[in-house]
């Protein structure tokens, strides 16, 4: 998950009964669902008033710490012809009223040369829209979430201890996805990955059973 990204889902869904387990990772799923969908539309940036001021006034990018720099003459020349040749193929377009044959070819020049220039851009939390200050265009993408590929962590408590087992076995049946152990040291592992979800345990933080944690 990306370091910058705080984002929770809050369910209150008691069962008991059979198949509990079952029951459970179903919910999970389409908890993930949801989670997939919210994340592939990111939300729209926010300014306060002073955001842009500070953006003008940057000059190093708050993710990597390093400058921005001007591009070379040969990156901005490369930049304006692949804009130019982008360009006539949009003016072709409308003149012939089809898709241009090289479209997709010129369209990926244009992406490769901008990308070249590395220019300073706003960077925003694509969660909750705020501005979070200027980056370079390279260090924004590396940030940028994939809906499906950002973990998605749960938190179960004493997980590694005891519910780690029956739980992996149902999700296990359910799931196409591999199971990874993110090991710790020898014998011991600290977080366990199935597909995009990655279990986590409380208990390797709040050593203490649950009755204890929990406020009455
Ligand atoms: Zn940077």
């Amino acid at each position: 998950m990306d370091s910058s990204l705080n984002y929770e889902v809050v369910s209150h869904d008691l069962y008991r009964g059979p198949n509990a387990l079952e029951k459970f990772v179903d919910r999970i799923e389409e908890e993930l669902i949801n989670i997939q969908a919210d994340l592939s539309a990111p939300a729209e940036m926010i300014m306060v008033p002073g955001d842009l001021k500070t953006y003008n006034k940057a000059t190093e990018c708050w993710i990597c710490k390093k400058p921005f720099i001007k591009p070379s003459q040969e990156a901005l020349q490369k930049f304006e012809e692949a804009k130019h040749r982008l360009l006539e193929v949009n003016e072709w377009e409308a003149s012939m009223g089809e898709d241009h044959p090289e479209k997709k070819k010129i369209q990926k020049e244009y992406r490769e040369a901008l990308s070249a220039l590395n220019r300073k851009v706003k960077d925003h939390d694509h969660i909750n829209g705020k501005y979070r200050g200027s980056a370079h265009d390279t260090c924004n993408k590396k940030l940028r979430i994939g809906f499906f590929k950002t973990k998605v962590p749960l938190i179960c408590h004493n997980f590694r201890g005891y519910d780690s087992h029956p739980l992996m076995k149902v999700v296990s049946k359910f799931t196409a996805d591999k199971l990874n152990c993110i090991p710790e040291n020898i014998g011991k592992y600290k977080a366990m990955d199935v597909g995009q979800l990655r279990f986590l345990d409380s208990f390797q933080h709040m050593g203490m059973g649950l009755d204890k944690l929990v406020i009455r």
